[in-house]
């Protein structure tokens, strides 16, 4: 299906900034894509705007009971100047799979695609050039609908907002610390942990903050119910690398389903590497790395791609992983998907997408 959503064209484009200075998430391009949904109409008027402030009624039931979502991707530039995108059907997917858990209504995954495509299209001059450089794409819904009473909302609005990103890493990939939070829980299965929506982090960001005040940049979650297993790092899957084997958190309800996970997974087990998605106790992380027996940990996400650990913090016992350097697999991971990603590597896996 083809779709031709209309454009208002902007009377004051923005200067685009240095691609030496890019931050992650504080500069927006010039347009945005909006579309309404109301029960009589389903999804409609999907249309491409000016960027600006929104106007939404106080009683909006999105800033009372938090029913939203968002969605994560980026849009690559090629040597050659041609744009593409990571599986984007993953997010499409995983967006009905978060709407179904939040009571909003189900988006035509095609039409998803098609929407982030034509606002990239229309905005290609904002994909940065510069190596490491891309367009972070930020597609979200939210209940529009006023009315203080607790039931999933009637009227919803759909957005996708674009920022160009730098490199994660200013200079190559560099080992973090991490905080293991034996207290505070992010998720638990049956709750929300499998759906990407903003009431996940903004119940992490006081862990987080004390992450920080400890000198970690991130924290690790360990699973809700006992504080035993590892989950995540920050807002990313976790991967641990165990006598040669990697170990990643099962997908059974806490765990967010990410793209750059599935990826990895699928790497991984295509060079040989066994990969276990089995709950793995922090206690025994610990003891592999006092036996020598652990040799990487890194956290994946669309943002980072890969992210080294360098050293864990978890009660008070500090670990340093394969001496704070970066591990093997986690080079050659971040090497291969992004070498997909801006096209320097053959997609031999299909997982472009033109634009
Ligand atoms: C978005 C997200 C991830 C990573 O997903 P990707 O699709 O790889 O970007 C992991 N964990 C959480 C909690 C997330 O919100």
């Amino acid at each position: 299906m083809s779709y031709d959503f209309p454009i208002t064209r902007t009377h004051s484009p923005k200067q685009k900034p240095d691609p030496d200075c890019l931050d992650f998430g504080t500069v927006f391009t010039d347009y945005m894509f909006m579309m309404d949904y109301d029960e009589a109409a389903g999804w409609y008027d999907g249309r491409i705007v000016p960027y600006d402030t929104i106007h939404l009624d106080p009683a909006a039931a999105v800033l009372h009971y938090g029913q939203e979502m968002f969605e994560g991707l980026k849009a690559y530039r090629t040597k050659s100047g041609a744009l593409q995108l990571f599986r984007p059907d993953m997010n499409a997917k995983r967006t009905n799979a978060t709407n179904e858990r939040m009571c909003i209504p189900r988006m035509d995954e095609g039409l998803f695609v098609e929407a982030i495509k034509a606002l990239v299209r229309l905005e290609s001059a904002w994909v940065p050039e510069k190596e490491g450089t891309s367009l972070y794409i930020r597609p979200f819904i939210f209940a529009t609908e006023p009315f203080l009473g607790v039931r999933p909302a009637k009227r919803f609005m759909f957005m996708i907002i674009l920022s160009p990103v730098g490199p994660y890493y200013k200079c190559g990939l560099a080992p973090t610390r991490i905080f293991v939070e034996d207290g505070r829980a992010r998720a638990v299965a049956g709750g929300t942990g499998a759906a990407k929506v903003g009431g996940n982090y903004a119940a992490g960001l006081l862990s987080q903050e004390e992450a920080h005040s400890l000198g970690c940049s991130q924290v690790l979650w360990l699973d809700g119910a006992e504080r035993k297993y590892a989950e995540e790092i920050g807002t990313s899957n976790a991967f641990f690398v165990i006598g040669g084997e990697a170990f990643t958190a099962p997908l059974a309800g806490s765990i967010l389903p990410g793209v750059t996970r599935d990826s990895v997974i699928r790497l991984l087990r295509d060079w040989g590497v066994t990969v276990r998605e089995e709950r793995l106790a922090i206690e025994d992380v610990f003891r592999a790395n006092e036996d020598g027996r652990l040799s990487e940990v890194f956290a994946t996400g669309t943002a980072t791609v890969i992210s080294p650990i360098g050293n864990m913090l978890w009660k008070g016992r500090e670990a340093s992983v394969n001496s704070c350097e970066i591990g093997e697999l986690s080079q050659r991971l971040y090497d291969a998907i992004t070498g997909i990603q801006t096209g320097a590597l053959e997609d031999t896996y299909g997982w472009t997408v033109p634009i």
